[in-house]
C-alpha cells in the first residue's frame, strides 16, 4: 500500500505543533469548458502574468494564472457538502450559525477548520496545513483566451433581481467578456504540512471530486484535476513555476512556442520525466512511483465510495475529538462540558 510508504512524512495523529513532515502534490488541472477566472461582476481582465517562458528558454511570455483562492475555495466548499451532508460542521463559537466559509465565524471545530486553518478567534488559531500557490497556464495567455458576448445574469438565474422588477435593475454587465478556453492546461504544486493519513484522503478527495472553478454557473467552469505526483520529505518541491517552465524547456523542439490544443498524455509524459529529477533535490526522500500514486488515488476512491463515505468521514472527524476548545474565557471549567458536547455530536 503506497500511503504506508509516506508514513514517515505523515503526522500519526493530529497536533497543533509543526514538525516539518511535509507532502507535496503535482496536479494538472486541465479545462473542460469555456471558463473565466476573474472577480465576479468586473470587466477586468483574466488573471496574467509575464514570466520566462522556461528555465533555459529565456523569452518572456505571458501567462493565463489561476490564484490560490481560485483553487482552494471550490476544493474547500466540495468537502464541506459531505460535512454538512453527514453533520460534521459545528456551530460557530458564541453564535448559533453553523460554521461557514467567508464569515467571520468559522467553528473551529470541523475537518475543514482543523486542516484548512482558522483565524484567532474564540480559543485559538489554526493555520492552514494546505499550502498553495498559483497556477501557471503552460502555454502563453494569447493563444488561451477568447472573446464573447455574457448575459450577466443575477443569482436567481435571470436578468433581473426580482420577478416584477422591470425597470432599471436589469443587470448591465451585458458586455464582451474574455473566458479561458476548453482544454487548457495549468500545472500546480500543493504542498501539506504535518497532515495524518485519513487528512491526506480528505484533501485528495477535495481535489478530485471538484469539478467547477471560477465563475459560478452550470455552463462555464468545468476542470479536471488529475494528481501526477506525490512527494514526501521535509521541504517544499519546487514551486509551480519552476515545474511550469522546466516542462516548457522538456517540451521544447523547435524555436516555435507549443501550440493550443496541447495533448493531455503528451503532457503528463513531459511532466513525469521533469518531476522524476526532483527525487535528487535537497529534502525530498521519496517520489511515489506513477503506479503507487494511481494505488493511492484508488485508496482515496474506496474511502470516498458510497459505501465508505460516511465511516471515513466520521472517523476523521472523531479524530479532532480532544482537541476542540471552548473560547479562553470560560475554557478551564468548560472543558470537560465541551468534550461531552463534542462527543454526543460527532455521534450524531
Ligand atoms: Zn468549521
Amino acid at each position: 500500500m503506497s500511503i504506508e510508504k509516506l508514513t514517515p512524512f505523515l503526522a500519526p495523529a493530529y497536533e497543533n505543533f509543526p514538525k516539518g513532515r511535509v507532502v507535496s502534490l503535482v496536479v494538472l488541472r486541465t479545462t473542460l469548458s469555456e471558463t473565466i477566472f476573474r472577480t465576479e461582476g468586473t470587466g477586468e481582465p483574466m488573471c496574467r502574468e509575464f514570466v520566462h517562458a522556461g528555465i533555459e528558454d529565456q523569452r518572456t511570455i505571458e501567462r493565463l494564472v489561476m490564484t490560490k483562492r481560485k483553487q482552494i475555495a471550490p476544493e474547500r466548499r466540495r468537502g464541506r457538502e459531505f460535512l454538512r451532508a453527514y453533520d460534521l460542521l459545528y456551530n460557530a463559537k458564541k453564535e448559533e450559525s453553523v460554521c461557514s466559509l467567508n464569515t467571520n465565524a468559522p467553528c473551529e471545530m470541523c475537518i475543514d477548520c482543523f486542516l484548512y486553518g482558522f483565524a484567532a478567534g474564540g480559543g485559538g488559531a489554526q493555520k492552514s496545513r494546505i499550502w498553495t500557490e498559483d497556477a501557471f497556464s503552460l502555454l502563453p495567455a494569447a493563444e488561451l483566451v477568447s472573446d464573447r458576448t455574457l448575459n450577466g445574469v443575477y443569482e436567481n438565474g435571470t436578468m433581473r433581481l426580482k420577478r416584477d422588477d422591470d425597470t432599471d435593475k436589469a443587470s448591465t454587465s451585458l458586455n464582451t467578456s474574455e473566458y479561458i478556453k476548453p482544454g487548457v492546461h495549468f500545472l500546480d504544486v500543493v504542498t501539506l504540512k504535518d497532515v495524518t493519513a485519513d487528512e491526506l484522503r480528505y484533501i485528495l478527495g477535495n481535489i478530485l471530486l471538484t469539478s467547477r472553478y471560477g465563475a459560478v454557473s452550470s455552463r462555464v467552469g468545468r476542470m479536471e484535476n488529475q494528481i501526477l505526483g506525490i512527494f514526501g520529505g521535509i521541504a517544499e518541491l519546487p514551486s509551480s513555476l519552476e515545474l511550469v517552465q522546466s516542462v516548457h524547456d522538456a517540451m521544447r523542439t523547435r524555436e516555435e512556442l507549443l501550440e493550443h490544443p496541447f495533448n493531455r498524455n503528451i503532457l503528463a509524459g513531459a511532466v513525469e520525466s521533469v518531476i522524476d529529477g526532483w527525487k535528487a533535490r535537497r529534502g525530498i526522500t521519496l517520489k511515489l512511483s506513477p503506479e503507487e500514486v494511481q494505488a493511492l488515488i484508488d485508496d482515496v476512491d474506496r474511502c470516498w465510495s458510497p459505501d465508505e463515505r460516511e465511516a471515513f468521514l466520521k472517523r476523521l472527524d472523531e479524530a479532532y475529538l480532544p482537541f476542540r476548545q471552548e473560547p479562553v474565557a470560560d475554557a478551564k471549567k468548560s472543558r470537560s462540558r465541551a468534550k461531552k458536547t463534542a462527543d454526543t455530536e460527532a455521534e450524531s
